[in-house]
């Protein structure tokens, strides 16, 4: 089976790209989803723990709160990222072993170049557009200011870093014209090279 990791920076378009993908019926697993699911579950005991209990006053984990602790603190950050990752980790292995018969399984993930991730895929796709786009649209998905957009951006890696380590880069400007581009990449890429 071969693992597809599929990355691009905030506003990118991973997710709705991923729906076309999860359409020819490629198995897809989304780390950062998985992420966030196992914070509200699982994992909130060892959050708790690390951070504080008054992160899940209201029920559900501030998240906002959450960043504020580890923006500006490395130890914090890898105390939260010792917590997550070996956690999506386990989920990911459940997840190749459900779908064990496909040929392929996409991983999504934003920081898959950051977190090192990506040297366990067989082929790197990523998703670009350009910075004012990207911006533009998360403003407008998540109602952020435009400086909100921009910090969260700095901490990701700059395009020009991932396109250098990606196998194939999706241009994302035109959501036709990238739908274009998987299918020419899936039919005439992937799948003719599976084995
Ligand atoms: P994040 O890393 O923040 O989760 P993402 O890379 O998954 O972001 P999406 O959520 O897929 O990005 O897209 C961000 C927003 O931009 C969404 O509201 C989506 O509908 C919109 N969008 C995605 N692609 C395009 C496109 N080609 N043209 C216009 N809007 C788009």
């Amino acid at each position: 089976m071969k693992i597809i990791g599929l990355t691009g920076g905030i506003g990118s378009g991973k997710s709705t790209l991923l729906k076309w993908i999860e359409l020819k019926e490629i198995p897809c697993f989304q780390s950062d989803q998985v992420g966030k699911n196992l914070l509200e579950n699982e994992l909130k005991q060892k959050v708790v723990d690390c951070f504080g209990l008054h992160l899940y006053e209201s029920g559900k984990l501030d998240r906002g709160e959450l960043a504020q602790i580890v923006f500006s603190n490395t130890t914090a950050l890898k105390k939260l990222n010792d917590i997550v990752h070996p956690a999506v980790a386990i989920e990911f292995k459940k997840f190749k072993d459900e779908n064990k018969t496909k040929p392929m399984v996409v991983k999504e993930s934003a920081i898959l170049f950051e977190s090192g991730i990506y040297k366990s895929c067989d082929f790197i796709i990523l998703v670009c557009a350009s910075m004012e786009e990207r911006v533009l649209r998360v403003m407008k998905r998540d109602g952020m200011s435009r400086a909100a957009v921009l910090e969260r951006m700095s901490n990701q890696w700059d395009d020009s870093k991932k396109r250098i380590l990606a196998d194939f880069v999706i241009e994302n400007n035109d959501l036709e014209f990238a739908e274009q581009q998987l299918e020419y990449l899936f039919e005439k890429v992937l799948y003719e090279t599976k084995d």
